[in-house]
Formats: structure tokens, sequence, C-alpha cells
């Protein structure tokens, strides 16, 4: 079963994922995991999206989908994958349709964890404290607010169109969230 956990940033979207990995064996496939590896390894790749990150918008398409299609290509036979952060425009959700299908494979189901703006900025400003993420000023949050409104939020109504939305209420404790989202897989798995 492949799932995409979408939703705005800081909205648990990696606290969701990396549990259905453990309870499912599940393969994560993070975009923004990836890029900081890339930035931490000091990759060509890593100094070409730096900037970019820390101003809290977008990098290209091209870039992710090439680096999700590496991905699907290296993990063969898992039980599924998990897309966190990705896709994250209508471009990257079509390319998705397209990469999953030349692996004779598609998307199961998009949960949604919803949270409110208020709500985001207050996990926000708690998680900057902890982990000290340069993309996690907030300002730079702020943006990155901007571009889930102006950009990512319009797969609302492209996976719904596809009856593949699954709303999950992402405001409640890390341990109802897993349980709403259980429930939802359940249903899926019917
Ligand atoms: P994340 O950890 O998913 O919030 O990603 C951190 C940053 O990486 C984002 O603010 C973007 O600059 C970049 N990024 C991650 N995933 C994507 C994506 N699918 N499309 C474009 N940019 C992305």
């Amino acid at each position: 079963m492949n799932l995409i956990l979408f939703g705005p940033p800081a909205a648990g979207k990696g606290t969701q994922a990396k549990r259905l990995v453990d309870k499912h064996g599940f393969v994560q496939l993070s975009t923004g995991d990836m890029l900081r590896a890339a930035r931490a390894a000091g990759t060509e790749l890593g100094r070409e999206v730096a900037a970019i990150m820390d101003s809290g918008q977008l990098v290209s398409d091209q870039i992710v989908i090439r680096l999700i299609e590496d991905q699907l290509s290296t993990h063969r036979d898992v039980p599924g994958f998990i897309f966190d952060g990705f896709p994250r425009t209508i471009a990257q959700a079509e390319a998705l349709d397209r990469l999953l299908k030349s692996h004779n494979q598609k998307i199961d189901g998009v949960i949604r964890l919803v949270v409110d703006d208020e709500e985001l900025v207050a996990r926000m400003t708690r998680r900057a404290a902890e982990e000290g993420r340069a993309d996690d000023t907030v300002d730079a949050f702020r943006k990155r607010l901007g571009a889930y409104n102006s950009q990512t939020a319009e797969l609302i109504p492209f996976y719904r169109a596809r009856d593949l939305l699954h709303e999950v209420d992402g405001m409640k404790s890390i341990e109802k969230v897993s349980a709403s989202i259980d429930a939802a897989l359940s249903r899926l798995a019917a």
C-alpha cells in the first residue's frame, strides 16, 4: 500500500510517517530529509538547494522528482511507501503517478493532517528551539506556510476528485492522531 502523508509544515507528518514505518514496515520517503542529508553531506545538490530551503520556498519540481525516482528504483519489493512532504505541487503529483505507474504501482490513499495555522506556529516555535533548524525561523516558517497555501493546498481538491483523500484531525495528541490514521488505513485495506 502506498500512502501520502499530507499537510502543512509542522503538522506532524514526519512523526506519523516514522510510526507507520515501525508498525507496518513501510519505507518513508521524505524529500525534506533527503535534501537536508544532501546539505549535511556537502554535495553539489545540497549547495544548490541551501538558500532556497532557508528562505522557506520550494525547491524545483525537477530536483525532488529526481530524488523520488531514484528511491523508487532503489527500494523494490517493500510493503509500501509513505510519501512525506512530497508531492507539494500538482506537477509533482502528476510525476508521482507516472513514476508509480512505471513500477506497476499507484497511490492508495492520501492522509491529510488538518491543523490550524495558530497551532502550527506554536509547534514551529517549540521545534525551532529544540532542533535549532536554520529553516525554522519564524519568518521562514511563515514563508513555508505561504508556499503551502499557494502551491501545495491545491492538491486537496486534486486528490479529493480522485477519491483518495482521508482527513484526520491533526490537533489531537500524537497517539490519538496515530489511532485515527490506523482507522483510515483499515478502511483503505477493507
Ligand atoms: P520539509 O522538511 O518537508 O518541510 O522540507 C524542508 C524544505 O525542503 C522545504 O521548505 C522546501 O524548501 C524543501 N522541500 C522538501 N520537499 C519538497 C518538495 N516536495 N518540493 C519542493 N521543495 C521541497
